[in-house]
């Protein structure tokens, strides 16, 4: 789950970590109201979106009295903001960040995720931090210093050293770098993050070290225990069927094609989404609908595949075990009463009860519904039949 910039900064306030003053805002008034309180010459107004590269795209613009604070809020509210993290269709601004614009003498940038090779939290830095760092990344590698973390003992003072040493912090804020990455080291475990970043983290030209930017994403799975972190979900900035998929206890992740599938299990869900694309199909989603399935659950996931307008066809690739295909197969007759079948359904049922699952299917006699035997079978047809489809669509467009 991520949350928006402002919110990242009350929480790494919450742990010790100095973030320039500054609150949300809705309307370029709202903007205004909150700059004229600043200690500050210049006032930054931030496009509050679930994505970076926000600089780069006119997203964050630093203004010089109350007149530049109002002008760019009502340039920035409402617009819908592309950047390279958004994809083309970009993503609507509807809250701005209106905060005290900080006298930058460097910056740097700060990080922990999880490295899943080592299975440990790992802390990456750099000198070259702002809005750069990607190329950084890409172009020089070496200039990104890490610190893997032993989960037993934590992040070690000596590890926080030698990052500051690293990035080369000047000795009146060596104290204060390593003391904010053990800030952020300690939020990052107790707050189930999955990321943690300052791009860029500051050093001020009066020796502070701040926060400028603050990104923190978390651990689906572990959102139960954070109420107060679940209460920040801003649904505007989430796709609507991942959502819909969350409540429904599916775990879903949109892909963009337009073969959907509907499978059980994560690793057969991979394998799915893989063989789609070895038939020349794009896969539409990622979708596990778990091992507990009801009638209901079922239906459900199609009312979600069928919502995305590209999906041409669906593919239901089951290979029962606790799950079981009568149950499967009800569900889909259950979706086809419920919210109809708008493409082709290619259904694969196998294990479990299948001659029950593939009993019930023929009986419902829907025209829309293809069973096969094989996986191999369902996904070349599946691939096919939206092929047929999508040209049909196309066709239906121009005549
Ligand atoms: P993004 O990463 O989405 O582009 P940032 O919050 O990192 O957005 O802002 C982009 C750049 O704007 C930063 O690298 C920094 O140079 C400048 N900036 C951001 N916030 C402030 C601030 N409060 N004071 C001064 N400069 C800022
Ligand atoms: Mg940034």
């Amino acid at each position: 789950m991520k949350i928006h910039e402002y919110q990242a900064k009350q929480i790494m306030k919450m742990y010790g970590i100095s973030v320039p003053n500054g609150s949300p805002a809705f309307s370029p008034e709202e903007a205004a109201r909150i700059a004229k309180d600043f200690d500050t010459p210049i006032a930054v107004v931030k496009a509050q979106i679930h994505a970076g590269g926000r600089g780069k795209a006119g997203g964050v613009k630093l203004a010089h009295n109350i007149d530049e604070v109002k002008y760019y809020a009502s340039q920035i509210l409402g617009k819908v903001l592309v950047t390279h993290q958004t994809g083309p269709e970009g993503k609507m601004v509807n809250r701005l960040l209106v905060e005290e614009g900080s006298n930058i003498e460097k910056e740097y940038y700060l990080g922990f995720v999880i490295d899943r090779e080592t299975a440990q939290v790992v802390m990456m830095g750099s000198s070259e931090g702002g809005m750069e760092i990607e190329k950084v990344a890409a172009e020089m590698p070496d200039r990104i210093f890490k610190e893997y973390i032993d989960p037993t003992i934590g992040l070690m003072p000596f590890q926080t050293k030698r990052m500051a040493y690293n990035l080369k912090f000047k000795d009146k804020v060596i104290a204060k770098a390593q003391k904010c990455m053990m800030d952020l080291y300690n939020l990052f475990v107790e707050k189930d993050c999955t990321l943690a970043e300052c791009n860029p983290l500051v050093v001020t030209v009066d020796n502070k070290v701040m926060a400028l930017d603050a990104k923190l994403q978390f651990d689906d799975a572990a959102i139960f225990r954070h109420p107060e972190i679940e209460a920040l979900r801003d649904e505007a900035e989430e796709d609507p069927k991942e959502r819909a998929a969350a409540k429904a206890s599916l775990s879903y992740v949109n892909l963009g094609g337009d073969v959907a599938c509907m499978v059980n299990g994560a690793g057969l869900a991979m394998a799915t989404v893989d063989i789609i694309k070895f038939y020349g199909g794009e896969p539409a989603n990622f979708l596990d609908v778990g091992g507990d399935s009801t009638v209901e659950k079922i239906a459900e996931a199609f009312r979600i595949m069928q919502s995305d307008d590209q999906v041409c066809s669906v593919f239901v690739n089951i290979f029962g075990g606790i799950n079981k295909c009568d149950v499967i197969a009800g569900g889909i007759v259950e979706a086809a009463k419920v919210v109809g079948l708008k493409v082709p359904v290619i259904a694969r049922l196998d294990g479990t009860n299948h001659e029950e699952g593939r009993r019930i299917l023929k009986e419902a006699n829907l025209p829309m519904v293809h069973a096969v035997q094989k996986m191999e079978e369902g996904a070349e047809l599946a691939v096919k039949l939206a092929a047929e489809l999508k040209a049909k669509r196309a066709e239906g467009k121009e005549a």
